[in-house]
């Protein structure tokens, strides 16, 4: 087995870099179904440049390389505690070379491990099977699907859609509130695995392996095969589109498995997983460790998903440069498509949090700045300056309790995030003078190259790489105003409508 562990490195780095050619074919498919020029065309090549890049550079999709799973089956006689080992040795590795983020925090402390070791981290399943070689299976899916997770216990009052009841009904019903629910918090469009059954943490396993099932596949199960036709179909009627912009692509995917469960309790569980659909198998001589083959790789074939080169641009974009005026700020409206340059700072849960009862470093002023709810991959340069890998948005809802509270505080007239903010945010734009930009989800490659330099950092220590307050020079960094200073949301407005087209199939 003395191949092992560069084995599990280039399942590491392949899953992170490179997606699947399953996931692939169903990205192309969206692409083509938007119109060009539209919010949601804007999307879908962004993301396709993304994705090309990525396995350009050898780097992450997407910067969020969540919490690494992998599940195991080894035959008889296999040595599970070295295997165990070698994996933590190569995690450490592949996050030191930046194929993935540091990501394992105290759940108490908050301090980051800095190398993706910690408790129960990373995640290892492993189950014997009858067969000579050893499969192991890698799945990355970063925070901001895996909070759009979501469990029902049947019998329920779904909103929009009425009772539940526990038959083949009541989950459809729950898997129609389980994609509306995400709108595009997510990295709409999106691929849920189902488990319905089980108790409720085996019911969410079982919807975590749907997700090693094929995008192509058949459902065995009749039933079951009919109801993910019905929900792929009935969820592309919403509205919600690629990051929630609208358009004609809510879902991409839709795998159930069933599990027997008590009389007592009938769960219905949801793995949602974002566009950046990172999960690989490899199958290893259990004498060198060397990988015998690969699983979700047809004949190796890569093929370049974008075409032509650069996102397309109209020339109608409003070009921000910091410090913002209140003047220009309240001239921006929904649907503005914009390119920022210049500073940038970026400020996610512990900045936010922290920054409600202390100030800024002596010396460090974004009046009138650009925060980016980001937590980026950075490496450090042997002379001591930095280097930006990896650098998406992170999902903002998740500052609404601070947002407009900071926005004040700190004079800033610009977020960026993605998946949107709720009304308290809204009023609080419309009261400072300051918008909601929405950049693509997981588009990390991209946005990294819009960064040119990294031009300082504060609370590096305590809070961590993802969490520290990066100080940009970005150039041509596109976003859409999604939420501006006169009260104007897309996000409410494409959760309204789709709300109507949902209960429409109830
Ligand atoms: S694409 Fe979006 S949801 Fe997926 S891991 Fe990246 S930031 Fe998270």
């Amino acid at each position: 087995m003395n191949h092992f562990r560069e084995s599990i490195l280039s399942l590491i780095t392949e899953t992170s870099a490179n997606l699947p050619s399953d996931v692939r074919t169903a990205i192309q498919k969206a692409i083509g179904a938007e119109a060009e020029g539209s919010r949601a065309g804007l999307s879908m090549s962004t993301i396709a440049l993304n994705i090309d890049m990525a396995v350009d550079r050898v780097a992450p999709v997407c910067q969020d390389t969540g919490m690494p799973t992998f599940f195991i089956h080894s035959p008889r006689g296999a040595d599970q505690l070295f295997m165990q080992q070698e994996i933590m040795e190569a995690v450490v590795e592949a996050t030191r070379t930046g194929k993935l983020r540091p990501n394992a925090v105290d759940s108490i402390s908050g301090k980051n491990s800095g190398n993706n070791l910690g408790c129960h981290v990373p995640v290892i399943h492993f189950e014997p099977w009858d067969k000579d070689d050893i499969e192991v299976r890698l799945i990355l899916k970063g925070g901001g699907c895996e909070n759009k997770n979501i469990q029902y216990s049947l019998p329920a009052e779904i909103p929009g859609l009425g009772r539940a009841a526990r038959d083949i009904d009541g989950v459809r019903k729950c898997l129609l509130h389980a994609v509306w629910q995400a709108q595009g918090q997510g990295c709409s469009p999106g691929f849920i695995g189902v488990g319905v059954g089980g108790d409720r943490t085996s019911g969410y396993e079982l919807a975590k392996k749907q997700l090693f099932r094929r995008v192509d596949d058949t459902n065995p199960d009749a039933d079951l095969q009919g109801l993910e036709e019905d929900i792929l179909s009935s969820a592309n009627t919403f509205g919600i589109g690629p990051m929630g912009f609208g358009g004609k692509t809510t879902l991409l995917g839709c795998k159930i498995g069933k599990a027997h469960r008590v009389p007592a309790s009938f769960f219905v569980s949801v793995a949602y997983n974002c566009w950046a659909y990172r999960r690989l198998g490899i199958l290893v001589d259990p004498e060198t460790g060397a990988i015998n083959s690969w699983q979700f790789r047809d004949n190796d074939e890569i093929k370049q998903m974008a075409e032509g080169e650069g996102i397309p641009l109209t020339g109608r974009e409003v070009v921000l440069e910091a410090p913002l005026s209140d003047e220009v700020v309240r001239s921006l409206k929904v649907g503005d498509v914009v390119m920022v340059k210049g500073a940038m700072h970026t400020g996610r849960d512990a900045f936010h949090h922290y920054i409600m009862h202390h100030d800024l470093p002596e010396g460090v002023s974004v009046e009138g700045g650009v925060l980016y709810h980001c937590g980026p991959v950075v490496l450090k340069n042997s002379d001591g300056s930095y280097r930006v890998t990896a650098a998406g948005p992170t999902t903002s809802i998740r500052e609404e309790p601070y947002q407009a509270d900071v926005i004040e505080k700190l004079g800033l007239r610009a977020i960026i995030g993605k998946g949107g903010m709720g009304p308290k945010t809204l009023a609080g734009l419309q009261e400072h003078g300051a918008v909601y930009l929405n950049a693509i989800g997981g588009a990390a490659q991209y946005y990294a190259a819009c960064i040119k330099k990294v031009t300082g950092v504060d609370f590096l220590e305590e809070m961590g790489v993802p969490e520290a307050m990066w100080h940009f020079d970005v150039e041509a960094f596109p976003a859409i105003v999604t939420m501006d200073a006169n009260g104007n949301s897309l996000h409410r407005e494409i959760e309204a409508d789709s709300a109507h087209a949902m209960e429409s199939r109830g």
